[in-house]
């Protein structure tokens, strides 16, 4: 009877350690990913980024018959779904212009009403009332990073904290690249980071940090954005040449 509920024990144990093992491997696989594919290429893409121009993507140029413009230039570092920590996943793009702060525009990838809330030093966010993919639905399209490391804003004059719901055309100049991360001691490398956030379905944006809270980047740029569906390639227009 004893050497029975041993067993029983044993293989108990064994299914949960399995089901660990799956856990662990579920959450450390995207991080992985990320930091043995895409963070060695873009370590060698910022030692040289004259050498690799065939990586980057061009801002307010539209791939194919998306319905957005690409809002910056440069090489697209970290895409939809990448992780920097296991358990966590990016909820946006980060697209690295290969210079100092304050040097690379960024712009309006879509038309739509754009917000900066008055405690914003790096952020603007823009309202677009239909989705043109899903026309029933908001959402907002969510641009940071535009700061240098200490918090000196490099977005546009013309958008102030406090700025609420101005109208912005596609292609509206919004600020340039920048490195701050709220931490003057770490900053985070000068990109822009993008993301495409949902509505909480009564006119307010989604805590934009969740993944779940976001869309797929991909069909709206008309690049392939999805870590899932791409591990490893450069991310570029399907009509210029393939890269590595
Ligand atoms: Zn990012």
């Amino acid at each position: 009877m004893i050497k029975k509920d041993r067993s029983v024990l044993s293989s108990w144990l064994i299914g949960l350690f399995i089901v660990f093992v799956l856990v662990a491997a579920y959450f450390a696989y995207p991080w992985l990913r990320t930091r043995v594919g895409r963070m060695r290429r873009l370590s060698e893409w910022l030692n040289n980024p004259s050498m690799h121009q065939g990586w980057s993507v061009n801002v307010g140029t539209r791939c194919g018959e998306a319905p957005f413009i690409l809002p910056t230039s440069g090489y697209v570092g970290f895409i939809w779904g990448d992780s920097f920590r296991p358990g966590h996943q990016h909820q946006g793009i980060d697209v690295f212009g290969g210079e100092i702060t304050g040097k690379t525009p960024v712009v309006a990838a879509h038309a739509g009403y754009l917000t900066r809330l008055p405690d914003w030093k790096s952020t603007v966010i823009i309202r677009i009332p239909s989705d043109p993919l899903d026309s029933g639905r908001q959402i907002w399209t969510y641009y940071t990073h535009m700061a240098n490391k200490n918090g000196i804003s490099t977005i546009s004059p013309d958008f102030p904290p406090g700025t609420s719901e101005q109208f912005v055309e596609a292609g509206t100049f919004l600020g340039y690249q920048g490195d701050y991360s709220g931490d003057p001691d770490n900053p985070v490398g000068v990109h822009l980071h993008f993301s495409i956030v949902k509505d909480d379905g009564s006119g307010r944006f989604r805590n934009e940090l969740e993944i779940n809270n976001t869309l797929d980047p991909s069909p709206y740029l008309g690049l392939s954005l999805n870590a899932s569906q791409n591990p490893e390639k450069v991310v570029i227009c399907a009509d210029q040449n393939d890269g590595p």
